[in-house]
Formats: structure tokens, sequence, C-alpha cells
């Protein structure tokens, strides 16, 4: 089976917005072994999406597009689907009630604008949207299978997992799993579980690489819901087995949510005391719900003054090691654990450029400092190589020496 991704939106060949769907769609659809053989993007032109629907609805036998959903007048693959198809648009009344009580439920009043996203092309069928107001529409064109999606990325991830997947591998079911590392480099990750990763295996199993993290993905099909889902679960405890301790978390669970739930465990509150990152580990840790219970707070040290007068970080250790040192990064812990009255306490002080390295000092050092009840630790790293990279990578490093302490305090 071939398929076709087309891309709808100005914004998308000005080169404003990157096409991040595209890429999303088709790994999805490689984990379900359909293979996408071509790319397009078009703006937002009735006539130009039109002519590109029936061209790729020629050439493949699927065809997924997404954007131009929207109840606004440069929303136009609608109605460009309908001119392709040679068809009228007509109300669907039950996508309707739902708008109707999407924007009910909001305490809002429905535009009449966005009772065209309840229209499709007459013989085509609409697939609800439980994220957003914008239904999406499956249709055949000629010898393909046509289906739009909402441009909203999740909104789009969402409706191609439950209502497209299924289609597309017939009557059975279709289980992701995601397993979250962090440690090393992809490649190392891939070669770790390089079998699994062989094509044309079910589950397929996948990496990407974003925000910092490994993420590797396992696909299922199966006959059911449980067979695939008892697949997916086998292949998932197969690759934690294999990368042990590089396997942060499991689906929702990415760093933060994993090390919180290791506090928790343990009944331990942690502090942070930051310089570098600039706050970006405690921003990282409240990201999850409910991490007051174990997070206290944090100081943003960036400042030498600072250092010493709110973590009492001892002047002559700044003059005679430099903010950046090892000395530092664990008196910074140990002035934030004490300070708090934590359990724990993460310190990170380095350089994250694209100035002020040197040639024993350079851009994307990093010292992490970690105390705790039975001592101080500091870590080392050199951090590759962009000042927002090294600034992620310094957060997430500081979290998951935290996550490995607190795995061994457990054992
Ligand atoms: P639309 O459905 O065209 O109204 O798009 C709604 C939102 O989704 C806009 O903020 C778009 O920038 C975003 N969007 C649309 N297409 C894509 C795409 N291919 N990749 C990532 N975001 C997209
Ligand atoms: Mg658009």
């Amino acid at each position: 089976m071939k398929a076709i991704i087309l891309s709808i939106g100005d914004e998308l060949v000005s080169g404003q917005a990157l096409d991040t769907n595209s890429a999303d769609l088709a790994r999805r659809l490689g984990e379900l072994g359909v293979a996408a053989v071509e790319h397009r993007t078009v703006g937002d032109d009735r006539r130009a999406i039109a002519a590109a629907l029936t061209a790729a609805a020629a050439a493949a036998d699927v065809v997924l597009v997404t954007g131009g959903l929207g109840p606004t007048a440069d929303d136009l693959t609608r109605q460009a689907l309908a001119d392709a198809m040679g068809a009228e648009l007509v109300l669907d009344r039950e996508r309707l009630a739902e708008s109707e009580a999407v924007f009910r439920g909001r305490g809002r009043t429905m535009q009449p604008a966005n009772r065209i996203q309840a229209m499709v092309p007459a013989g085509a069928t609409s697939m609800p949207n439980p994220l957003g107001t914008a239904p999406g529409i499956a249709a055949r064109l000629g010898r393909a299978d046509v289906y739009v999606l909402p441009g909203v990325p999740h909104e789009m991830q969402r409706m191609f997992d439950e209502c497209i997947a299924p289609r597309l591998v017939g009557q059975g079911a279709v289980v992701h799993r995601r397993v979250h590392c962090f440690g090393k480099g992809e490649s190392d990750i891939a070669a770790g579980i390089a079998e699994l990763m062989e094509r044309g295996r079910n589950p397929a199993v996948g990496t990407t690489a974003s925000a910092g993290m490994i993420t590797v993905r396992v696909a299922a099909r199966g006959a059911s819901r449980q067979e695939a889902q008892d697949l997916a679960e086998r292949t998932v405890a197969e690759v934690r087995r294999r990368l042990g301790n590089l396997a942060v978390g499991l689906d929702e669970q990415t760093m933060p949510a994993a090390v919180g739930h290791l506090l928790r465990q343990a009944e331990a509150t942690l502090a942070t005391a930051e310089s570098c990152t600039g706050g970006l580990i405690g921003e990282l840790i409240t990201s999850v719900a409910g991490s007051s219970d174990y997070y206290l707070g944090g100081v943003v040290a960036y400042g030498n003054d600072a250092k010493c007068d709110l973590l009492a970080v001892p002047e002559g250790l700044i003059r005679q090691h430099g903010a950046v040192s090892e000395s530092v990064a664990a008196a910074m812990a140990e002035g934030c654990r004490k300070r708090f009255g934590a359990d724990w306490a993460v310190s990170v002080t380095g350089i994250a450029g694209p100035s002020g390295g040197s040639e024993d000092k350079p851009v994307g050092l990093v010292y992490i400092g970690l105390a705790g009840a039975a001592g101080t630790q500091v870590h080392r790293h050199i951090l590759p190589v962009t000042r927002d990279i090294v600034r992620l990578r310094a957060a997430l490093t500081a979290l998951d020496h935290l996550r490995l302490a607190l795995m061994g305090q457990e054992a």
C-alpha cells in the first residue's frame, strides 16, 4: 500500500511554520506497514489544493491531508475536496450537534462560521475530533482513500491513531506505546534493540529524538485490541530489559514525571539550585501535576553574589576555582539542601555559551551537584553545543543523576 501526504497552509509554504505533521504521519504509516512515497505542501488556494488532491489520488492508495479545516476564509481544504470529487458540501447533523455541545460546554455560543466545519462533500463521511472543533473527513477519490485531518498536531495524531490506523489495518487494532530513554545517543539505543527494529516485524519498533530525549516507539497490530495490547506489552518489556537504566519511563511518563514518581515513592523532597539552566529544572519538575508533593522550590543563582548570599557558597571557593567548578557545584547543592530543608538538592553550574569558554573550561562544560543524606556527588559533563541544547541537556542530565541515585537508594 502506498501513501501520499499533503500539508495545507500558507504558513507552511512561506516558511513561517514548520510542517511537522508530514514527518509524524509518515512515521505512523510506516509502523503500520504503509509506505509514504511523497510529501507535498500546498498553500491555502482552493484550486491548487483540488489539483493536488486529484493528482495524489491518481498516484497512491491512501492520501492523508492535514490543515485547512478551520472555520476561517483561508481554510479551503473541505471545499477543495468537494471540487475534486465533483460533489456538493452537505451538513452532517451529528457533527453539528457535537460541535454545538463543545461550545456550550465552554460557555460560548457557536458562530455561524463554525457550521461549515460540520459539512462534508456528499458521499464522504466525517470523523469525530475529541480534542477540537474541526472534524476530519474520510472520502473516496478515484481509486484512493482520502483522509483529511485537522492541522493542529495533537488533534491530528489522535484522529490518526483512533480513526485511521484501524481502517488501514483492516479489522484489527493498533496499540502504540512509548519508552522514553536518556543517557546515550539515538544510534547507541537503536543498537541495543536492533533485532526488534528490523523492518516488517510486528510490533514495529522505531526511535525518535526530541527535546533531548530518545523515545522508542512500539506499534503493535493485532486481531483484537487485547491481542495488540499483549503484543505491545511483551515488546515494551523486552525493550526495557535490554536498555536497563537507560529506560526512564513509559508513555506519558517522561523524565520529570519519572523522577517525581521515584521521589514520591521514597517520600523524599527536592530543592534545586540553578545557574546556567536559569530555572529550567524547576520548570520541568513543575510541569508535572502534583509536583508540590515533593518539590519544595529552587534558587536561580546566576551571579556569584547570589550563589554566596542565597546558597552560602564560600566566596573564596569561587575566587579559587571559578563559579563553574566541581567545588562550587557541591557547595551550591549542599547550601540549597540546607536552606530548603530538603532530602535532596541538585545544582547546576556551567558554561552555556556561545561565549565565555576557554581551553580548560570549554562551552558546554557543566558540573552537576547532587546532595542527599548520604553525602554529595558532583558529575562533570561536556554537552553539545548550542546554548539552548546545553541548557536543556544540563537540566535533563541533572534530573537523570537524581533518578539514578533514587533508584540506587531503593535497591
Ligand atoms: P488549520 O487546520 O490549517 O487551521 O491549522 C491549525 C493549526 O495547525 C495552525 O496553527 C497550523 O500552523 C497548524 N498546522 C497546520 N498544518 C501543520 C503541519 N503540517 N505541521 C504542523 N502544524 C500544522
Ligand atoms: Mg491553515
